[in-house]
């Protein structure tokens, strides 16, 4: 297994540690995806990094093989959600951006038609 720094306090952390339950779709060994809790959409699944990182731009300068980790998991998981050729791919960096949880992810959003930008 690969080094996976974690941070006690992250509830994203927990997750992948299976502290706490979550819907999990999908895994590898660098990344974990699992159902949002909140749905903004039909499909609605949170593609996380095992490295605890805070942001998407923390993890690309800390660990680049980790970035394309997670992306891979970010397209084996549209597949198997049946939304590959449509889907919204969101990073929220910072609590202004809507960031609460400060641990790296990917919602990956699907199955309606999106009209706002
Ligand atoms: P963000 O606002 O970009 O930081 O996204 C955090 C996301 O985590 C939100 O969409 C929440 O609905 C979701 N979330 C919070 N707690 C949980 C949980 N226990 N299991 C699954 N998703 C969660
Ligand atoms: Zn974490």
């Amino acid at each position: 297994m690969t080094a996976t720094p974690q941070q006690d306090d992250c509830l994203f952390c927990k997750i992948i540690a299976g502290e706490i339950p979550s819907d999990r779709v999908a895994e590898s060994e660098r990344a974990v995806a699992f159902r949002d809790i909140n749905p903004a959409a039909p499909v609605h699944v949170l593609v996380v990094p095992r490295r605890h990182e805070p942001t998407i731009g923390a993890l690309a300068a800390a660990s680049p093989v980790d970035l394309e980790a997670l992306f891979a998991l970010v397209a084996e998981v549209a597949a198997t959600e049946g939304v590959a050729e449509h889907h919204r791919l969101v990073f929220n960096t910072g609590t202004d951006a809507g960031q609460t949880i400060f641990h790296a992810h990917a919602h990956v959003l699907g199955g309606k038609t999106f009209t706002e930008r």
